[in-house]
This record gives structure tokens, C-alpha cells and sequence, in this order.
């Protein structure tokens, strides 16, 4: 099918949910993708921070295929091997206790909100259910995550939400102490908010908020549905925080590519969630977590070391463009923002586009990379010249 024959098609067929580009992806490798015409674009996405080894790579389809060959999927109520093998590494790798899985982001994050307030109502009773959340977060899409949500815009049309959110300014302490009230359960926060803008919270504040956390017995949860497997280089973005969690959330870079999301949790929450408390049909599917070995297998300390250099690499070029377009360079390992000035954010992403690099964009007017862990220095520079042609000096 070509381009325009497989748009006409989708546009007649598929809910008009998303604004999509008007490029069609048919395959790829590494970080390059080609559309059904054989044109190639370097991917600064990777699916919105999915493709975590890239496009195309083998060790990652041979698990899958051999797993799928074994066995596919069995429920919950039977032991599978790779579900206790994946749990097994991400919590000997993170210093968590144990994990439970489902399949996306916004489902992880209801997961350690229904944690967070049975945590709570085991122990104190009703009352006590609200959590905060910072604003300019994202938490996802449900009805409840919309709510958690720290962004009025989502918070349209689909009336009733849920109860129980209050909403602090990132990195001041003293609003979180101001907006917290008796009711609470919980702070859940993302370390580096993503679709927010790509703003990293300070140590500091961090630090200051596990502490009243701990003090009063609220749950820390920490959204790393875009930051965790290896994205800011390290496995978990908590890892370099100096904080102890209660709940860490994740989903979109785990498997490589398959869905799945899921939630670790710390010793003293683990006896808050035991049989018949939570669940999911899908979770710990044998397939996806043969993927996700395969991705927790390749992110060794060289190839974490490797997404901080090549982060490190992509500001500093950036940097040296010296372009009027970008006011500052944000983020941490690839998850990058470029602040952009006297330019739409949303119209850079789309002329890069059609010159052959694929970018994201984040509240704000932020330029958004995400590429895969896995690019090579070749293929950021590929990106990088198209970067330099529209936006250099
Ligand atoms: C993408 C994202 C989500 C939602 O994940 P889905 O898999 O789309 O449900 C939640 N939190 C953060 C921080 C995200 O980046």
C-alpha cells in the first residue's frame, strides 16, 4: 500500500483520536525508519520512548518468537517462568521488593493509586484518600489519571471524575506543605515530567519530599512510565534521586515494544495488595516479559554509561548550534526538551519532519527527543545536520 492509498484507508476506518503526521511508517532499523516508498527518516521518538532497542533487533524478535512458539499466554492463576524471571531482575536491580504487571502507563499509575489509598485505609480508615500531584504532570488517560493529571485541560467532558487529587507547583516545597491537608495518602510524582515540558524536578525538593512523605506516613510514588529502563541513564530515574519509593510505576520502554506496564513496590507497601485486591487478564503475559528480559539483559552499566554520553552528546551539538530558535536544552540522558523561542514548537516538529527527522513535542513549546537507547552516533548525526539545516545559526 502506498502512503496515500494507507492514509485514505485509516482515515476511513480508525477513530480520528490522534492527529497524525501525514507519513506512513513501514519498517525500520536501528533508529532509521522507512515509509512504504522507501524513505528514510531518523527516529528521534521511538514510539513516544517505546522502542527502547530499537527498530529490528534480533535478540529482542527471537526471544518473542521462541517465547510465542512455547507459550504464548496463561492466566494469572498459574506460575510462568519469565513473569518471576522479569519481576526477579527489576527488583534485585532496583532495591524494590516486588512487582506486579499489566499493560500501560495509565494502568500502572491506577495501580499505585489503589495501593496508596488501601495502604492508608487499612491503616487509618476512610478519610484519608487524596493524593497529590504536581502540576504540568501526566499521569494518563483513564477517568482516575486524568484526575491525577496536573493539567486543567484534561480535566474536560468526561464528567464525573474521580475524587481525591490536589495539585502542587513543581519544585516548591513549601506550596506541596501549603496544599497538603489531612486527607492525604500519597505524593506521586514524575521525576522529569515528560509531556509537561521535559522538566526535571530539583534533588533537593526531592529529597525534602520523600522526607514529609516518611514523616506522615503518605505513600511516595514515582511515575516512571517515561523515565524508567534506562531512558535518563540509569535503569530507574529514582536511582539517582537518593530516595527510598513506595511505588514505582513504568510501562512504555520495558518490553521494547510490546505492551506493558506494571509497578514495583517497596517492602512496607508490599502486604497492602495481597489475593483479590488487583489484577489483570493480560499482566505478566509470557511473551512480553520474554521481551522485557530481553531489554533488561541489554541495559548493562556500558550501555547506561552510553545513554548518558550520547545524551550528553546531543546537547552539547545542540548547544553549539547556537540557534535563536532554542532558549535552553532540558532533560537528562535521551529525554531531551529544547525550549524553543520565536518558533512553534508543533511546526519545527513538523518541518523536521518532511526534511526526514521524526520529533516529538511536550507542553510548552518544547521539542521533544526520545530516541532509542540503542542509536548509533551515526544516525545522531544524520538527525542532528537536519536539526542544524532548519533551526542552526
Ligand atoms: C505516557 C505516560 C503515561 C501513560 O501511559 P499509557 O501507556 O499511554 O497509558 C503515564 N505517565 C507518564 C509519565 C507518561 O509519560
Amino acid at each position: 500500500m502506498t502512503t496515500k492509498e494507507l492514509m485514505a484507508l485509516d482515515q476511513q476506518y480508525v477513530l480520528g483520536t490522534y492527529g497524525r503526521n501525514p507519513i506512513a511508517v513501514d519498517h525500520g532499523k536501528g533508529a532509521t525508519v522507512y515509509d512504504p516508498e522507501g524513505n528514510e527518516y531518523i527516529d528521534f521518538t521511538s514510539g513516544i520512548g517505546v522502542n527502547s532497542l530499537g527498530y529490528g533487533n534480533e535478540a529482542w524478535a527471537k526471544a518473542i518468537y521462541d517465547q510465542a512458539l512455547k507459550l504464548g499466554h496463561m492466566s494469572n492463576l498459574y506460575y510462568t517462568e519469565p513473569c518471576a524471571l522479569l519481576a526477579e531482575q527489576l527488583c534485585t536491580r532496583t532495591g524494590m521488593s516486588a512487582a506486579f504487571f499489566g499493560n500501560s502507563g495509565a494502568e500502572a499509575n491506577e495501580g499505585i493509586i489503589k495501593l496508596a489509598r488501601k495502604y492508608s485505609y487499612d491503616k487509618y480508615g476512610e478519610g484519608r484518600a487524596t493524593v497529590v500531584t504536581l502540576k504540568d504532570s501526566f499521569h494518563g488517560r483513564t477517568i482516575t489519571t486524568l484526575k491525577a493529571t496536573g493539567q486543567d485541560m484534561f480535566h474536560q467532558y468526561f464528567y464525573p471524575f474521580t475524587e481525591g487529587f490536589l495539585y502542587a507547583t513543581p519544585n516548591d516545597f513549601s506550596d506541596l506543605v501549603l496544599t497538603a491537608d489531612d486527607t492525604v495518602c500519597a505524593v506521586m510524582m514524575e521525576l522529569i515530567q515528560g509531556e509537561g515540558g521535559v522538566n526535571p524536578l530539583d534533588k533537593e525538593y526531592v529529597k525534602n519530599v520523600a522526607e514529609l512523605c516518611k514523616k506522615n506516613d503518605w505513600l511516595l510514588l514515582i511515575d516512571e512510565v517515561q523515565t524508567g529502563v534506562g531512558r535518563t541513564g540509569t535503569l530507574f530515574a529514582f536511582q539517582d534521586y537518593d530516595i527510598e519509593p513506595d511505588a514505582v510505576s513504568f510501562a512504555k520502554g520495558i518490553a521494547g515494544g510490546l505492551p506493558m506496564g506494571g509497578f514495583l513496590v517497596s517492602e512496607k507497601a508490599r502486604p497492602t495488595l495481597g489475593p483479590g485486591t488487583h489484577a489483570s487478564t493480560f499482566g505478566g503475559n509470557p511473551i512480553a516479559a520474554a521481551a522485557a528480559l530481553e531489554v533488561l539483559k541489554t541495559m548493562d552499566d556500558q550501555f547506561l554509561l552510553e545513554v548518558r554520553e550520547k545524551g550528553n552528546y546531543i546537547a552539547a551539538a545542540v548547544a553549539n548550534m547556537r540557534s535563536g530558535n532554542i532558549e535552553a536544552i532540558k532533560g537528562k540522558g535521551l529525554m531531551i526538551g529544547l525550549q524553543m523561542i520565536g518558533a512553534d514548537a508543533g511546526q519545527t516538529s513538523q518541518a523536521l519532519a518532511s526534511r526526514g527527522l521524526l520529533t516529538l513535542t511536550a507542553h510548552g513549546n518544547v521539542l521533544r527527543f526520545l530516541p532509542p537507547l540503542t542509536i548509533s552516533i551515526e544516525e545522531i548525526d544524520k538527525g542532528l545536520a537536519i536539526l542544524q539545516s532548519l533551526l542552526g545559526a
